[in-house]
Order: C-alpha cells, then structure tokens, then sequence
C-alpha cells in the first residue's frame, strides 16, 4: 500500500492523500480550503443532487454544480466550434509562438 497523491485542481500542487487537503464528493481536490473556495467549494447542509447523480453529495463545487468544467472539456468543444483537430491547433500555436506579436506590430 503506498501513498497516493492528488493534484490540486486550482493551483496543480501535488499533495498525498494522508495529508491535509480538502476534497469534494464529485472527486476535485485541492491543497487548501482556499484554493478549493476559489472553485466554489462548498458544504451542502442539505445535501446536493447533481444532475443524473443517484445519491446526494455532502459537498459541491463549480464542477459538479455544472458551473465551471475542467479545461480538457473546453478545449475539446472549443476544437469543435473551430472545426479544427488537436494537430490543426498545435500548428497555429506553433506560427503564434514563433510571432506572439505579428498582430500588434504590423
Ligand atoms: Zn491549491
Ligand atoms: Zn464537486
């Protein structure tokens, strides 16, 4: 049995699971109260059902509250709207890092 170790949602510091974190029952945890309250964060005294869920939660967050979504749902959507693949995109920011400021200065 080994230590296992969590990502915090808001600010990506690593942390193991023995230690002191704060976590929702959606599965989001964070390093601390603060960055988890950045990402609304919450207990439920009375208990919160999320959509197409079957059992109440004790806590929320923006998450499980449909309120926010993790940045890898976004872009997969955003690829969509821009009609673009995964590949197409790394080629447009290749020629954007190469000349962040062509806009700008022409
Ligand atoms: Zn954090
Ligand atoms: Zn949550």
């Amino acid at each position: 049995m080994g230590v296992d170790f969590y990502t915090c949602n808001n600010c990506r510091d690593t942390f193991p699971d023995c230690g002191d974190f704060t976590g929702c029952e959606c599965g989001k945890h964070w390093c601390c109260d603060e960055c988890a309250e950045s990402q609304g964060y919450r207990w439920e005294e009375d208990g919160y059902l999320p959509k197409g869920a079957n059992y109440e939660q004790t806590t929320s967050c923006s998450y499980c509250r449909n309120e926010n979504y993790p940045d890898e749902d976004l872009l997969e959507f955003a690829l969509h709207k821009l009609r673009l693949t995964r590949d197409e995109l790394i080629v447009e920011y290749t020629r954007f890092a190469d000349y962040p400021h062509q806009e700008e200065g022409a």
